[in-house]
């Protein structure tokens, strides 16, 4: 099955000039969908995880199923305002723009293995904000997980230091 045919491009958003990669196409085809999770499952560490991070919102939808699959807590990274217990917040800039990034405080213990997972890396700005997010819990970073990678904005260089999977590299 050839998936990259159930990723969209739309161009100009959300902002002019910026060409979006739109997951929903997958999210709405089971078999796509089976497909990517098998092809996540695929790249997992041999390592027994306590915690899989999803980013708000896009890397909720597989975050929860790979949490499942490693039998794992699944922790939710959310957009300022949105958890309701005490939180941890990292500013970064990003693709288009800047934002702020919230977890609880709770939410990883120390020690704990972390796979993070969203659906693109882009800059990476994201994905460094976690990970400072996750390590000032206490938490080591086992693997960082995408749907996939725009690799020429070159995101990994902002989190080489950590394992970085995608399926999918455009
Ligand atoms: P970065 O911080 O520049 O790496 O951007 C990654 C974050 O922005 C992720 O949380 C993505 O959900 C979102 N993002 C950036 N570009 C795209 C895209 O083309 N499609 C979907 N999400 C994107």
């Amino acid at each position: 099955m050839s998936i990259e045919k159930y990723i969209r491009d739309i161009q100009d958003f959300p902002k002019p000039g910026i060409v979006f990669k739109d997951i929903t196409p997958l999210l709405a085809n089971p078999e796509a969908s089976k497909v990517f999770l098998e092809l996540l499952i695929n790249g997992l560490p041999d390592v027994k995880i306590d915690k899989v991070v999803g980013v708000e919102s896009r890397g909720f939808f597989f975050a929860t199923l790979l949490a499942y699959k490693l039998d794992a807590g699944f922790v939710p990274v959310r957009k300022p305002k949105k958890l309701p217990y005490t939180t941890i917040s990292a500013t970064y800039d990003l693709e288009y723009g800047q934002d702020t990034l919230e977890i609880h405080t709770d939410a990883i213990q120390k020690g704990d293995k972390v796979l993070i997972h969203d659906d693109v890396l882009a800059t990476g700005g994201t994905a460094k904000a976690v990970c400072e997010l996750v390590e000032k819990l206490g938490g080591e970073i086992v693997q960082c997980n995408f749907l996939m990678e725009l690799t020429f904005l070159n995101g990994r260089e902002k989190i080489k230091q950590y394992d970085i999977f995608s399926p999918l590299k455009y």
